[in-house]
């Protein structure tokens, strides 16, 4: 059975890098196909990447609608038979959160290498996904969503609040499978460097872990307060303590003496990376989180990695098993990990610049859009 569906709706395009989003009226799809879905959107997070996006940091087609942290209601389905992506079935009204990336399936990352983050053909809904033609409705900031038959779907129990999914954002996802990666042992030592939203999601990571203890770096004041609410053992304010070599310091002597097992860049500056390398131990690892927009190159040592013998990673994105992961944490941890009291802002479709622009300020600790009012 396919859905006949009328009518248009409002969505807020970024035509140009640099230039106020526009609202622009696109047609409803006229029909879907089997395993399509519409989403009447609920929530639309911004990402920090959106910034980066907005100012043509990263190299991607326009027009565009952005938002890949959306949390919305099935509007209409191309096949009464669909399930999401854990084989529960979907229905009109349902509850859904839903995987940015979509792989190919059919190329040497996704088949041989296991890597579908890198496959060669990904699509990003708001990232990489022009809206200029059919079905257009691609991205979150948007009354409506389109969703492709293979995008991987998420039902949300009643007992997981929107907000907490999107106050969690990409963020935690991201993190989740950066951990995986770097397969963590019980009772390390973990310095997270950045205490935004990837820094708070990689210091829960941290201590779903075991970390002993969790340690933050970063800024400013308010975002280390929320580090502290979500269980840091310690942080470390770079205002109040803007000296490196004070900070390494006190990760030595909380960490006796030695360095850090783990450290994870958040920052997205290159000159974290080259501070978070004198924090690890000698035999540490050192994960490379944040560096999503290409902030440009630093002054490394290799001989640092040589002689400490550190174990270097990166990840980029997430797959369909972190979302599992991160919604039970999400649902089941909510009074230790508070992300659903994360959302300090709320804006309607027609004020994303502004949202836009107190998130560039860093005034935010998550801005949502809500398209519908
Ligand atoms: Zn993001
Ligand atoms: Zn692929």
């Amino acid at each position: 059975m396919s859905s006949s569906l009328s009518g248009s709706c409002q969505c807020a395009v970024m035509a140009e890098f640099n230039r106020p989003l526009r609202i622009h009226e696109y047609p409803l799809p006229k029909e879907l196909a089997p395993g399509e879905l519409l989403i009447e959107v609920e929530l639309a997070g911004i990402c920090g990447t959106d910034v980066h996006l907005h100012k043509g940091q990263l190299d991607v087609p326009l027009p565009l609608i952005m938002g890949h942290e959306t949390v919305g209601r099935v509007a209409a389905l191309g096949d009464s038979d669909t399930k999401d992506w854990l084989g529960r079935p979907l229905a009109v009204g349902d509850r859904v959160a839903f995987t940015v990336g979509r792989p190919c399936g059919k190329c040497r990352y996704c088949r041989v290498y296991r890597l579908p983050s890198r496959c060669l053909h990904r699509q990003a809904y708001g990232v990489n996904t022009p809206c200029d033609k059919p079905p257009h409705l691609l991205g979150g900031y948007g009354q409506y969503q389109f969703l492709h038959a293979d995008t991987a779907v998420f039902k949300l129990p009643d007992d997981l609040p929107s907000e907490a999914v999107v106050g969690a954002g990409c963020a935690l996802v991201t993190a989740l499978h950066g951990f995986e990666r770097m397969k963590m042992h019980s009772a390390e030592s973990v310095v997270v460097q950045g205490a935004g939203p990837v820094g708070l999601a990689a210091l829960v990571c941290a201590q779903e872990a075991g970390a002993r203890p969790a340690i933050v770096i970063g800024g400013p004041r308010d975002r280390l307060e929320n580090c502290r609410r979500f269980g840091a053992d310690l942080t470390i304010d770079i205002e109040e303590m803007p000296d490196a070599e004070a900070r390494r310091k006190i990760v030595l002597d909380a960490t006796g003496g030695l360095g850090a097992d783990v450290v994870v860049e958040c920052v997205g500056m290159p000159q974290a990376v080259v501070e978070g390398w004198e924090l690890c131990r000698d035999g540490g690892k050192y994960l490379v989180l944040g560096h999503y927009g290409d902030a440009g190159p630093a002054l490394l040592n290799p001989h640092l990695i040589t002689r400490k013998e550190l174990t270097v990673l990166g990840s980029w994105g997430s797959e369909p098993q972190h979302w599992t992961v991160a919604l039970e944490l999400l649902r089941t941890c909510r009074d230790r990990y508070p992300f659903h009291e994360l959302i300090t802002h709320r804006f309607g479709l027609e004020r994303v610049n502004e949202a836009l622009d107190a998130v560039a300020r860093w005034e935010t600790s998550k801005a949502v859009v809500l398209p519908n009012g």
